[in-house]
């Protein structure tokens, strides 16, 4: 495939810095508010933002289903908010996609005022990662499948199973294009 088109669900959140660093790297992407908008896209961007209210946005007519579908197949990458919808399990207790067999504590790195900027190690090449945590959630277990790629204070945050890519951070608000590359090199079947 020569240029992926991306999709971003756009209901809630943090959409539009998502769709400038794929702009930025020459990415065509699309705007997701509803389950037709899924049609022909060779992945998905599920943004941060407030899980809950992107979840009540989801839960309406189909288009739940149609996502679960379209995972199955297609390559995403959920970041903050969005690692809790695809995340098999979430404390306190919600609705999840269960795409990555992770579970997460919602609000774990404490509430908006504690919102600070740390470094992460990880395993792909580049060096530390600068982790943008807002109202992050924690990944407090992970299963044997499921791949660490970065890691803070011992706690994974950024994650990948197959071909879906979880953080806990904000990516897309750095200056790093290391994660969304691990999302279109999926998407050209080039894990
Ligand atoms: N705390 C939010 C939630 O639980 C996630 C915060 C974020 O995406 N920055 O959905």
């Amino acid at each position: 495939m020569a240029s992926p088109t991306i999709g971003v669900l756009a209901l809630q959140g943090a959409y539009a810095a998502h769709q400038r660093m794929l702009h930025g790297m020459g990415v065509a992407t699309r705007e997701v508010r509803q389950p037709q908008d899924l049609a022909g896209l060779d992945g998905l961007v599920l943004p941060g933002g407030e899980s809950t209210t992107q979840l009540h946005f989801l839960q309406q007519g189909d288009f739940w289903p149609a996502l679960q579908q379209f995972l199955t197949t297609r390559p995403c990458l959920g970041t903050c908010a969005g690692l809790i919808l695809l995340a098999c399990s979430v404390q306190p207790t919600q609705p999840s996609l269960g795409v990555l067999d992770v579970t997460v504590q919602r609000n774990a790195y404490g509430r908006q005022r504690d919102s600070r900027i740390r470094q992460a190690d990880t395993t792909l090449p580049g060096g530390p990662m600068e982790l943008v945590l807002i109202r992050a959630p924690r990944i407090v277990d992970a299963g044997a499948a499921v791949q660490v790629l970065a890691q803070c204070d011992g706690d994974p945050v950024l994650v990948r199973q197959g071909h879906a890519i979880g953080c806990s951070f904000h990516t897309e608000l750095c200056n790093d294009t290391r994660v969304h590359q691990l999302l279109v090199n999926a998407c050209r079947n080039e894990l």
